[in-house]
């Protein structure tokens, strides 16, 4: 983080100042009653929060990996909550950005941005999380429409997105090459919203089923070719992960923060804590791992912009940041003892919300898979 520009430093304290004044307030009471501050997020929206991956020419601030990563960081150390909900409105946005017609850009940015800023991106089903290509939702091209039939599961920002990115089969028979992308209006006929999960963390963030029953949407809302959908999804997950891995920084080092505050303060055997070589080891290894993990996704951010190819990078920096970040979270509760297992400390709650980091936007298995590939191919 010492290495910001002027920009960037400027970027992240209004994140910081947004953060501490509309979400830290409230976020123990959200966060209780797994409630997602609609209101809040969209004057986070309304001030540009959901569009700094949008490229200028299309409402939004453009800004480059490195920038993107220090916001993600920043929103990550007070919650994942707001970070995750831009994020994916962001997974939605880029299918349309890589494989999209200027006239579907526009239509994607003029509903987010013109809406109430949320769109989700709809690619798991129940029968198909890591195994994409068991995708049952079917697309099935009708004259000048095509007909939108299935179900997804796990959707996030599902109950309050403008648009949804779905990803349906065109052709079962080819698995994965058969899967394409498409456009849907979230007021389309046929559409609706299903269970609301309750998760054990990101308690503040909308987690959906989404039905798709019958839904028609024209046939220029398909997204690149018949059999685009798995490429544009993996391309779109692919650029995500490091920005993932910000948000895990930025927890792992708000836990660490925490973690040293108390050490300092709690005193046992007639001296603070932070004064026992145990601790003082435990909290170095602390850094190693924050540190390492900042500097991994700095790595991937400085081959995108370099343009070379990234991808198990993209998959090193998930997998690293998203397993410190629990470890980390997990040592900070251990350092400030009983306190930090209770809901008054922010602890506990970074170590509730880091867990599903591991699974999500390709669970870290599968990140493996993408490892080993690179290396072994
Ligand atoms: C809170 C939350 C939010 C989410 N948001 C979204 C969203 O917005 N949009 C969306 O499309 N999806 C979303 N997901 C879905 C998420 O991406 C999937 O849960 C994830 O990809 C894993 O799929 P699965 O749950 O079906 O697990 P499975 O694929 O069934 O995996 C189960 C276990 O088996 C392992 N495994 C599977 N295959 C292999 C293999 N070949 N080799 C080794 N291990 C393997 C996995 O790593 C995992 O440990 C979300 C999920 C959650 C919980």
């Amino acid at each position: 983080m010492r290495l910001l520009t002027e920009e960037q430093k400027e970027l992240c304290g209004l994140i910081s100042d947004f953060m501490e004044k509309e979400i830290k307030p409230n976020l123990r009471e959200w966060d209780h009653e797994s409630r997602f501050p609609e209101e809040v997020y969209c004057r986070a929206n309304e001030l540009g929060f959901n569009a700094f991956e949008f490229p200028e020419e299309y409402g939004g601030l453009g800004l480059d990996h490195k920038s993107i990563l220090a916001i993600y960081e920043t929103m990550g150390y007070y919650d994942t909550g707001l970070a995750l909900t831009t994020v994916t409105t962001n997974l939605a946005w880029k299918p349309v950005l890589f494989g999209g017609t200027p006239e579907q850009k526009q239509l994607f940015v003029d509903l987010v941005l013109g809406g109430k800023g949320f769109a989700s991106f709809a690619l798991t089903e129940p029968g198909g999380g890591s195994d994409v290509a068991a995708t049952r939702t079917k697309a099935v091209r009708e004259g000048d429409a095509y007909v939108i039939t299935g179900n997804k599961c796990f959707i996030t920002n599902g109950g309050f997105a403008d648009v949804y990115l779905v990803v349906a089969s065109t052709d079962p028979e080819k698995g994965a090459k058969g899967l394409t992308a498409f456009i849907v209006e979230k007021d389309r006929a046929g559409i609706s919203v299903g269970k609301e999960e309750d998760k054990c963390g990101i308690r503040i963030t909308n987690t959906v089923e989404l039905v798709l029953d019958g839904v028609r949407v024209p046939a220029d809302h398909r997204v690149g070719e018949e059999g685009d959908g798995f490429k544009l999804a993996m391309r779109t997950l692919d650029l995500s992960r490091p920005f993932i891995g910000a948000i895990a920084t930025g927890m792992a080092q708000r836990a660490l923060d925490e973690a040293i505050k108390y050490s300092k303060e709690r005193v046992t055997f007639g001296k603070p804590i932070c004064k026992f070589q145990a601790l003082q080891f435990k909290m170095a290894d602390m850094e190693i791992k924050v540190e390492t993990s900042r500097q991994m996704n700095l790595h991937v951010a400085d081959l995108m912009e370099r343009s070379l190819p990234y991808t198990k990078e993209a998959a090193i920096s998930k997998c690293y940041a998203t397993e410190i970040c629990t470890q980390v979270a997990e040592d900070a509760i251990q350092i400030m003892g009983g306190y930090g297992y209770m809901r008054e400390y922010p602890v506990e709650k970074i170590w509730r919300d880091s867990k599903i980091f591991q699974i999500f936007e390709g669970t870290n298995q599968v990140q493996r898979i993408v490892i080993s590939g690179q290396i072994l191919k």
